[in-house]
C-alpha cells in the first residue's frame, strides 16, 4: 500500500499535495495567549487567497486538539480557496489547557488522538505533540507516549514544536528511540529559533524532517540565520529533509496586518531561496519534502 495524505476533503495521493506551507494555523487560540486568537474564518480565507494567488496549493494547521482548530470550517474554507489543508491531532504544552480538562483526558489521550485521524468527521492528518525548553517535562513524555502509539495505530506522522527551537535529540531519544516510532515520520518544529547548526545536523542524520519558520516579528533575533541554517543541512546531504511554514499564529502576522504571513513564503522566501541556494532545493523545501513528509499508510487499530 502506497502512502497517502489525510487531507480535511480527504486522502490524496502525495503528487497532488503541490506548492505546501508545512506548518501554519488558521485558527488557533490558548488562554495563555489571550486576545491573540485566530478565529476569524474570512480572515482566514483571504490569507488563503493570497498564498493560492501565489501558486500556494497546500496549508498544513499544526493547531492541536483543544486550541480552537475550528476543524468543521477548514473543508469550505479549502474548497472556497482551492488550497488543500491538513489538520491535527495531538497536544502543546499544559499551559495551553483548563487543568481540569487536562486531568479528564489524561489517561485517553492515545485513544483521542486516533479517533481524530480515523473516525472524527473531518480527520486529522498529523499528530501535533511539544517539548519544554531545554528539556522534556512529564507532560511532554506523556503526551508524546500517547502520541507514539497513535502513530503506530494509524501510521500518521508527528510533528513536534520545539520551545524556542531546543531539545530535538531528547525528542528524537524519546520517539524513536524508546517508543521506535521510524525517524523519517517525526516532523521537527521551530528549528530556526535555535540555530546551532551542530544539533540541526545531528536531528538530521537521525533522519528526521526539520521544519523552519518563515521570518516574523518574534523571531526576528534569528530569522537571519535562515538561509545559512538550510543552506548547511543542503550542503550536508539533507536537502530532501527541509520543511518551511510561515507559522502565522496572530492576527497581526497575517499578510493583511502586519505580516508577512503565508504569502511571503513564495513572494519573498522561495525566489531568495531558488536565487542563493538553487531551484533544486527550492523545489524539494516546498514540494517533494512536504510530499513524502506527510504521507502515511493509514490504517486504523
Ligand atoms: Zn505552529
Amino acid at each position: 500500500m502506497r502512502g497517502m495524505i489525510r487531507t480535511v476533503l480527504g486522502d490524496i495521493a502525495p503528487e497532488e499535495l503541490g506548492v505546501c506551507d508545512a506548518h501554519d494555523h488558521l485558527f488557533i487560540g490558548s488562554p495563555a495567549l489571550p486576545g491573540q486568537e485566530l478565529d476569524d474564518p474570512e480572515a482566514a480565507l483571504a490569507e488563503l487567497k493570497a498564498f493560492a494567488a501565489l501558486g500556494g496549493r497546500a496549508v498544513v494547521q499544526w493547531t492541536p486538539w483543544g486550541m480552537g482548530s475550528r476543524t468543521e470550517r477548514l473543508p469550505a474554507l479549502s474548497r472556497q480557496s482551492g488550497v488543500r489543508i491538513v489538520s491535527a491531532t495531538g497536544m502543546h504544552q499544559a499551559k495551553h489547557y483548563d487543568p481540569a480538562e487536562l486531568e479528564r483526558r489524561h489517561g485517553g489521550l492515545a485513544d483521542l488522538f486516533i479517533h481524530e485521524l480515523t473516525d472524527a468527521p473531518v480527520k486529522a492528518g498529523m499528530i501535533k505533540v511539544a517539548g519544554a525548553y531545554h528539556r522534556l517535562d512529564d507532560h511532554a513524555r506523556h503526551v508524546m507516549t500517547a502520541a507514539a502509539e497513535a502513530h503506530h495505530a494509524t501510521d500518521a506522522p508527528i510533528g513536534v514544536h520545539l520551545e524556542a527551537g531546543t531539545a530535538a535529540l531528547d525528542v528524537l531519544d524519546l520517539l524513536c528511540g524508546t517508543h521506535e516510532v521510524a525517524p523519517h515520520r517525526v516532523i521537527l518544529g521551530h528549528l530556526h529559533r535555535f540555530p546551532d547548526t551542530r544539533i540541526h545536523r545531528q536531528a538530521a542524520e537521525a533522519g528526521a524532517f526539520l521544519a523552519f519558520d518563515g521570518p516574523s516579528r518574534v523571531n526576528h533575533g534569528t530569522d537571519w540565520r535562515l538561509l545559512d541554517s538550510l543552506s548547511a543541512l543542503a550542503d550536508a546531504g539533507h536537502a530532501q529533509q527541509i520543511l518551511l511554514g510561515a507559522d502565522t499564529v496572530t492576527p497581526s502576522a497575517r499578510s493583511d496586518a502586519d505580516g508577512p504571513g503565508m504569502p511571503f513564503l513564495l513572494s519573498g522566501l522561495r525566489p531568495r531561496i531558488e536565487r542563493e541556494l538553487g531551484l533544486d532545493l527550492a523545489t524539494a523545501i516546498f514540494v517533494g519534502n512536504p510530499a513524502r513528509a506527510f504521507a502515511a499508510r493509514w490504517r486504523r487499530p
